[in-house]
């Protein structure tokens, strides 16, 4: 169908079927749904689901056909293979009522990448030359499985994507998502994102309250994430507003009420909000840790003011954190030294962080939730979120040498 006489459809909404016995079997694990939800999300499209489906054409017709009743977009992956129990291109053939013909164009490209090497072509792959009348195809340069567009007359849209990674990112990254954005793509959605530390998730969650986590634009989402707990504001244009007032009008009441935790915004690492304030001060960094298995030093790794990062053997005394920190920067010539200590307290993680800047001395003791890994873990974040609250307070000027 041409683009002046297919319908105006906003692609909003989107399914993502994952297609292999291998996946539903649990011998190779879905990464296509999760890497193309996260783009469509980042477009402003509403994933609705993700489903993952053995090579069963009754199970995948049946799920295109649902899929299609509900999203503006359905993408799939998997099952473009030359066997027969890849059978996608079946299952959606059977789902729009049309007969799939070999492609006299596909045809003579896959015979060429056998006759280039001198090769008999294997009639079996001839199905991989197939389309529909409402397809067109998406070339691949890295397999022998082209990718179907296809437009339906109500404005929806089915991609088939092949399921090895190396084919699929290419075909959506170079065809699919750039016709789709010409093509209107999403609701305009823009987000911001708070990083939060010294608290968890669900203290977040409470103190932000139900209602304003249930609403939709603004929508407002904490995340745990390993090094934080991020809070997601997102919003697209409405109610009257743009989604920038939107946002603004959202993030105030974020601030209002969890503000203290907040220690970054985006995607900012730890090493990346400590060597700012490093920078801006004109200071370098030498930290000493025992009891931690060197987990600070990994957080932090990469850190362009690091001098020396010391792991030392055995539990750390808490008691001596303030004078390992400023021995540590003396030790190094760094303006700043960072002590750790942790030892295990019952089932928890008793934390000691000594910090020693040009400026004065700093010391947190911490019980920090759960021991072992999860412990140490975070120690090394109650440690850089002390190190970052005394560098963000510090004025330039004063260096130790
Ligand atoms: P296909 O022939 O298109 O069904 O896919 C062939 C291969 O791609 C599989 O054997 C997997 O190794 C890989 N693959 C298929 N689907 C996925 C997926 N959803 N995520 C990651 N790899 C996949
Ligand atoms: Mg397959």
């Amino acid at each position: 169908m041409d683009a002046a006489s297919r319908p105006e459809r906003n692609l909003r909404t989107a399914e993502i079927l994952a297609v292999g016995a291998e996946l539903t079997v649990g011998e190779t694990r879905d990464t296509n749904s999760g890497e193309i939800a996260r783009s469509l999300t980042e477009a402003g499209v509403a994933i609705a689901r993700i489903d993952v489906l053995p090579d069963r054409l009754r199970v995948v017709a049946g799920t295109f056909r649902a899929a299609l009743r509900r999203a503006d977009l359905v993408v799939s992956t998997g099952g473009l293979g030359p066997t027969p129990d890849d059978l996608t291109r079946e299952a959606i053939a059977r789902v729009l009522g049309e007969i799939p013909e070999v492609d006299p164009a596909l045809e003579a490209w896959l015979r060429g990448l056998w006759s280039r090497r001198k090769l008999p072509f294997p009639e079996i792959n001839r199905k991989q030359a197939w389309l529909i009348p409402s397809a067109r195809a998406l070339p691949n340069p890295n397999g022998t499985a082209p990718g179907w567009w296809i437009d339906r007359p109500d404005g929806r849209v089915v991609i088939l994507l092949p399921g090895p990674p190396r084919e699929m990112r290419p075909m959506w990254a170079d065809h699919v998502l750039p016709g789709l954005r010409s093509r209107g793509l999403g609701r305009g959605l823009i987000s911001r994102t708070l990083r939060l530390t010294g608290i968890g998730e669900s203290q977040a969650a409470d103190l932000l309250g139900e209602p304003v986590l249930r609403r939709s634009n603004p929508e407002i989402a904490t995340y745990a994430r390993v090094d934080a707990v991020d809070v997601r504001i997102s919003a697209s244009d409405g109610r009257g507003q743009t989604a920038d007032a939107l946002l603004d009008e959202a993030e105030a009441l974020v601030l209002d009420r969890l503000g203290s935790y907040v220690w970054a915004r985006g995607t900012t690492t730890w090493p990346e909000a400590i060597g700012a304030e490093l920078e801006r001060l004109g200071w370098s960094l030498a930290i000493t840790e025992s009891g931690t298995e060197g987990s600070l030093g990994t957080l932090l790794g990469g850190l362009a003011g690091l001098r020396r990062a010391e792991i030392l053997a055995g539990p750390g005394s808490a008691a001596a954190v303030g004078t390992q920190a400023e021995a540590v920067a003396a030790r190094s010539g760094a303006d700043v030294g960072v002590a750790l200590a942790a030892r295990p307290k019952g089932d928890d993680t008793a934390i000691s962080v000594g910090v020693a800047t040009p400026a004065g001395r700093h010391r947190e003791r911490r019980l920090g939730f759960l021991g072992g890994s999860a412990g140490r873990s975070r120690a090394a974040l109650i440690a850089s979120a002390a190190l970052l609250k005394v560098l963000r307070t510090a004025l330039p000027g004063s260096s130790r040498r």
